[in-house]
């Protein structure tokens, strides 16, 4: 097979024209060749788009060039669709009866919703189709899904569920139009196949064509959008992205990996099409992301527990997480004046030494050499020497200069004295020795010297940092894009406090704990609400959150109990672990992969999900940030308390610092928020068997200890 060298990544509308400002949800063509992206083209029309389509297929079929065009909607429906239309299992007979039927005026009006219509009525009962602008138009297409039973077609297609794409082809309004998409797609692209030299994967021999059709899900490369899109901010565009870095990540595949995904193919792809690199997205991620260097993307299996091993103990958690967990996030060149509590990603060294040139530490008077006991009296010469400007006249041997605190030390001068220590008499500065020579001054480069590296990598940035780089002259760094992490709260028991609860029914305290938590440490909270003890509400909620997040923390249903849906939907997704660790409090811990998106299922109950989010998620989370793995820091300190435990797993009680001994909350009871509230920190008991009495040193480790900044 030959290569290709050009990339054509589209992203389809079903819509009317769009403005002349280059805006979201229209058509984007992404080109790439070699590995190198053009910027993204903005179409208004589909008329726009074809037309410039059909004139990059000519032009790169006339320099000799091969082409492979990849469109974001389905180059087919679930297998038998095409038989109850056309009579026919080729999927290419389809697009040349939808290209029969389907009109598109210049300013985008169609009559999408009809030839829809006119195809539901090829089917027994409401459906496949629905979706539509309004309840009264098009009497044969429901306005919503529900009633539609797909026992006649499947809703999805292979290729759908191997890539895990939600949406299905059949719905033709309401985000996503998918199903619109097609119907407008499709006669298009029957028109440029139509042009000769034209294949379509992988309903045709595709292996020799000079210009090839391929369906391509830009959900593949979600996690690499993602980053891009919060590394560039809100007026950033993200249809325009995902062009831009689909072509990008296909046109670095090599050529015989790319030849391999388009050719191991199930039969069914024949009939109802494939998307190209389905299955394929740590991949595809990683090219789109090669440029920026900073990660390679988490692998499925990045939780796989160790075989055999019934409970985990603590430190094999913990040394599991640091070694397979990397940064998730993109890079960003922030300003000085907005990195506190980024993560440095490059090292910042220092743009010149700090003190720049040699300075006095104090007012008085500066003259060369030490001074042995006894009285002194050096001529002042007519100058002084201030901080901001440095005094150009040498001081000779034996006189001396009036110098101000912070002024460069003037030639001719190494050592100053304190002006409490003089008197002035008639233009001559008199003191007492000895005084050493150097006395009173600061060298240059003692504080750092050019080019030391002032913030390494993985560093949070304080206050104390901002002043260091100041001084070195530096202005911006490169530092990771802030973790967004999203907080779920699972349950049919939970309701939000303000809110009527029934008597069997509980408030939901982790969701408000967690976001704070996760504030606390540092990383972007971002708040994905509450859903019952239902598996598909909560597999449409990860699915949308996996597209806005980049970790995802669930509490409840964690467990492997029938109304544990966490851990069943996770385990559904694949690369899912139940992690049994030894330490209480504490009930597993179902960590997984979503669309690519780390999900950690904390248990439900309060108490036990806070401590896991601190001994557990603090340190991941502070890896995936990109910041270097930190142990939670503690002391020790004489136990106010006696304490029996068992061996075989660590105990983590709620505790406080008081009159120099630590104390812990009256109750161990995991269900007592309160002792969450009273206690200041955690005191740590090791995995060994353990009488502690009164006065024994313990482990005692502050929330500040674990990484809380508030
Ligand atoms: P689960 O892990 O879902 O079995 O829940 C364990 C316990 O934690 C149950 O008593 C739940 O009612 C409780 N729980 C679960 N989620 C929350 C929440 N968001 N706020 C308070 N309690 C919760
Ligand atoms: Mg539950």
């Amino acid at each position: 097979m030959r290569r290709f060298d050009t990339i054509l990544v589209a992203d389809w509308s079903a819509g009317k024209r769009r403005p002349a400002r280059p805006s979201k949800d229209a058509i984007w063509l992404g080109v790439a060749r070699g590995g190198v992206a053009d910027d993204p083209v903005y179409c208004r029309s589909r008329h726009d788009a074809e037309a410039l389509i059909a004139g990059l297929i000519k032009a790169e079929k006339d320099a000799g060039r091969r082409l492979l065009a990849a469109f974001d909607f389905p180059f087919g429906y679930p297998q038998g669709v095409t038989r109850r239309i056309v009579s026919s299992d080729d999927p290419l007979d389809l697009w040349a009866w939808l290209a029969d039927r389907i009109t598109d005026a210049p300013d985008g009006s169609n009559n999408r919703y009809a030839i829809a219509e006119e195809m539901n009525r090829m089917f027994d009962g409401p459906g496949p189709f629905w979706g539509k602008l309004n309840r009264q138009d098009w009497p044969d297409v429901p306005y919503r899904k529900a009633g539609i039973t797909y026992d006649q077609v499947a809703e999805h297609r292979a290729c759908d569920r191997a890539a895990r794409a939600a949406s299905s082809c059949f719905q033709l309004a309401f985000p996503p139009t998918v199903g619109g998409q097609v119907l407008m797609g499709l006669p298009v692209l029957h028109r440029l196949r139509c042009a000769g030299g034209v294949a379509v994967w992988p309903f045709e021999p595709w292996q020799d064509a000079p210009v090839v059709l391929a369906e391509i899900w830009p959900g593949l490369i979600e996690q690499a959008v993602k980053s891009q899109l919060s590394e560039l901010g809100p007026q950033a565009i993200r249809d325009c992205e995902q062009v831009r870095l689909l072509a990008l990540a296909l046109s670095r595949l090599p050529e015989d990996e790319l030849h391999g995904w388009m050719s191991d193919l199930p039969d069914i792809a024949r009939q109802e099409a494939w998307i190209l690199g389905a299955g394929h997205n740590a991949r595809l991620v990683a090219l789109a992301r090669k440029e920026k260097e900073a990660h390679k993307p988490l692998a499925n299996d990045c939780f796989a527990l160790p075989p055999g091993i019934d409970w985990t103990p603590v430190d094999v958690a913990l040394e599991d997480l640091r070694s397979r967990l990397g940064p998730v996030v993109g890079l960003a060149q922030t300003p000085l004046t907005e990195a506190l509590g980024r993560i440095v990603a490059r090292d910042v060294t220092a743009r010149r030494a700090h003190p720049p040139l040699p300075n006095t530490a104090v007012d008085g008077y500066g003259f060369a050499g030490g001074r042995g006991p006894g009285a002194h009296r050096l001529p002042l010469i007519a100058a002084q020497a201030a901080a901001g400007a440095r005094l150009e006249e040498a001081v000779q041997d034996g006189d001396a200069v009036r110098i101000l605190t912070g002024a460069a030390l003037p030639d001719g001068v190494d050592t100053v004295v304190l002006q409490e220590d003089v008197e002035i008499e008639d233009g001559a500065v008199c003191f007492t020795g000895p005084i050493k020579a150097g006395a009173n001054t600061r060298a240059a480069g003692e504080d750092k010297n050019a080019n030391d590296i002032v913030a390494a990598r993985g560093r949070r940035i304080t206050p104390a940092d901002l002043a260091l780089m100041s001084a070195v002259g530096v202005a911006t760094l490169e530092t990771f894009a802030p973790l967004k992490v999203g907080i779920l709260s699972t349950g049919d028991e939970l309701v939000e406090a303000g809110q009527s609860a029934a008597p069997g029914q509980i408030f939901d305290a982790n969701r408000p704990m967690l976001m704070g938590l996760i504030t606390g440490l540092g990383h972007s909270a971002v708040d994905l609400g509450r859903v019952g003890d239902d598996r598909d509400a909560l597999r449409a909620r990860l699915e949308d959150a996996a597209a806005q997040v980049d970790v995802i923390f669930t509490s409840g249903g964690a467990s492997a109990g029938d109304a544990d849906h966490v851990s069943g939907l996770l385990n559904e997704a694949g690369g899912m672990a139940l992690w049994r660790i030894a330490i209480k409090p504490g009930r597993p811990l179902a960590l997984g992969m979503w669309n690519g998106t780390p999900v950690f299922g904390l248990p439900g109950n309060p108490v036990a999900a806070m401590v896991c989010t601190l001994v557990f998620g603090a340190p991941a989370l502070a890896q995936m940030a990109g910041a270097s793995w930190s142990a939670p820091q503690g002391f020790e300190l004489p136990a106010a308390f006696e304490k029996r435990k068992k061996s075989g797993r660590r105990e983590f009680l709620r505790a406080r610092m008081r009159a120099g001994r630590v104390e812990i909350f009256a109750s161990e009871g995991s269900g007592r928020i309160s002792g969450l509230s009273w206690a200041e920190g955690l005191v740590e008991l090791p995995d060994a068997a353990l009488h502690v009495r009164p006065g024994d040193r313990v482990r005692y480790i502050p929330w500040s200890g674990f990484g809380l900044l508030t």
